[in-house]
């Protein structure tokens, strides 16, 4: 049966493009095409549809884009069945609820200073990595994230934990891969060489230059943090060789210059992948963008967007993390069943071993599903993953960026809501034309340079 709703014509320029949802494929639409989803939206029936054409275009043809179009619709992808068996490939272990920066939207409803820190002990932390190798079924690569607070204020446990995490890993035959995100205001040549020596993907909290960045990101005492952290980013650039270093910038309130931003990290401080984050839920409500904000953000990733993919025609990237990653995985062509992987690819652990759907719910009263101890609760996490499932299909049919979004962040509906479920609805207008100018982008590279698209499909991006 076809759907039309799972068709969107996207106007890209002279082009007119079409996108199917649940497949996120995308072709040229002639005008035979369009007219027949026109009626199809009318409500026209699929079997009499050929009749009110006929006069306009050859019977054969009709015949021809209808059958292919259901064709199209009926290989769309049923639920995986990953998802009714969730098998976790990554943990983050929520080190400590300290942090020696007191950024002032920070959402940790847990945030102590390092003195009055839960930490998680060594003994924990071993077994969430026992469970982790118990829980990944035959996953080849297995990926630890240490999280915090400021996980380098445990550097000494994160050593032990790579330690058992490896030895782990070699036993079961599996590899373990390693990342982090961290503030950097304790990055010294020792850490950076032992990062490095493990591979470890890392992410630095950064928000751009002194007078934005120390707006918002200081410590307890009310010093801005920048001069610190450029240094110690000097440094970590310089040494770390194994992989490219991220950034992810938080944009809060009065805080919108994409381009400014992107400019100051990528050609003054050298970072290769830039990753922003809006502030649209959470508990510090003063520091979310408001509806002009989001606007302005939105503009920004455009006009950003256009510059990253006119360098990627000429096969450069500039590390637009969020447009890079939109691309990649419309590129894909495999549509998300839900919004990212917490819950059925991903858990985090806390300092007591509860797991939580990841990091951000972590010291939230966010619902847990088992612990390091116990093992997972599958019967919670399979309620979850139904719910979830329910959630898109019932409130994103027919959106165009179901594909990628897939109803948003189940914190950011948590944090706004107080209901994991309720989909991220306040912007989700921005979201679609987002994903149209995305779908834009990607057919520009692929008719000029479409060996880019291949590259730029590599695991590798900041976390946005
Ligand atoms: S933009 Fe809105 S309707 Fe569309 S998939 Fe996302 S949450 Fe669902
Ligand atoms: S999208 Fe939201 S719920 Fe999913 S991992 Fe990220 S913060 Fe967690």
């Amino acid at each position: 049966m076809l759907h039309p709703e799972h068709f969107h014509e996207v106007q890209h320029g002279a082009r007119r493009l079409l996108f199917h949802a649940p497949t996120a494929s995308l072709f040229d639409a002639d005008p035979l095409v369009g007219a027949v989803l026109g009626l199809l939206r009318d409500g026209a029936d699929p079997a009499t549809l050929v009749t009110g054409l006929r006069d306009r275009f050859p019977q054969a043809e009709l015949d021809a884009v209808v059958a292919e179009l259901a064709l199209l619709d009926a290989s769309a992808p049923a639920t995986p069945a990953s998802l009714a068996q969730p098998a976790p490939a990554a943990l983050v272990l929520a080190l400590t609820s300290g942090c020696n920066l007191a950024c002032s939207y920070c959402y940790k409803e847990d945030l102590t200073r390092p003195g009055a820190a839960r930490r998680m002990t060594e003994s924990r932390a071993c077994e969430a990595v026992d469970l982790l190798m118990r829980v990944c079924g035959p996953a080849p690569l297995v990926t630890v994230t240490f999280f915090g607070g400021e996980p380098l204020l445990e550097l000494p446990l994160i050593r032990r934990i790579v330690a058992y995490a490896e030895a782990a890993a070699a036993r079961d035959g599996k590899q373990v891969a390693f990342a982090l995100t961290t503030n950097a205001m304790l990055l010294d040549d020792a850490a950076i060489d032992f990062l490095d020596a493990h591979r470890f993907g890392i992410t630095v909290s950064i928000d751009g230059p002194a007078t934005l960045h120390d707006r918002h990101r200081r410590t307890a005492g009310g010093q801005g943090s920048y001069a610190t952290v450029a240094t110690n980013l000097g440094r970590l650039l310089q040494r770390k060789r194994s992989r490219p270093v991220g950034a992810r910038v938080t944009l809060a309130a009065g805080c919108t210059d994409v381009a400014g931003i992107h400019a100051h990290l990528h050609d003054q401080l050298g970072f290769t992948e830039i990753g922003f984050a809006p502030v649209t839920a959470g508990t510090a409500a003063a520091f979310c963008l408001d509806d002009a904000d989001l606007a302005a953000v939105f503009a920004g990733f455009h006009a950003l967007g256009r510059r990253w993919r006119d360098a990627a025609i000429a096969g450069h990237d500039i590390g637009f993390a969020n447009i890079a990653n939109l691309v990649a995985a419309l590129h894909k062509g495999a549509p998300r069943e839900l919004p990212c992987g917490a819950g059925t690819r991903m858990l985090a652990a806390d300092a007591d071993g509860a797991l939580h759907l990841c990091h951000r719910f972590v010291g939230s009263d966010g619902p847990t599903f088992g612990s390091t101890e116990q093992g997972i609760d599958a019967a919670a996490v399979r309620d979850f993953v139904a719910r979830a499932l329910f959630r898109a299909a019932a409130f994103c049919t027919g959106c165009i960026a179901r594909p990628v979004c897939a109803g948003g962040c189940y914190h950011e509906s948590y944090a706004r809501h107080g209901d994991l479920f309720r989909p991220t609805d306040h912007y989700c207008e921005l979201i679609r034309e987002w994903v149209r100018f995305g779908i834009g982008v990607m057919a520009d590279i692929k008719a000029s340079n479409p060996g880019f698209l291949a590259i730029n499909a590599q695991p590798r991006r900041a976390a946005t």
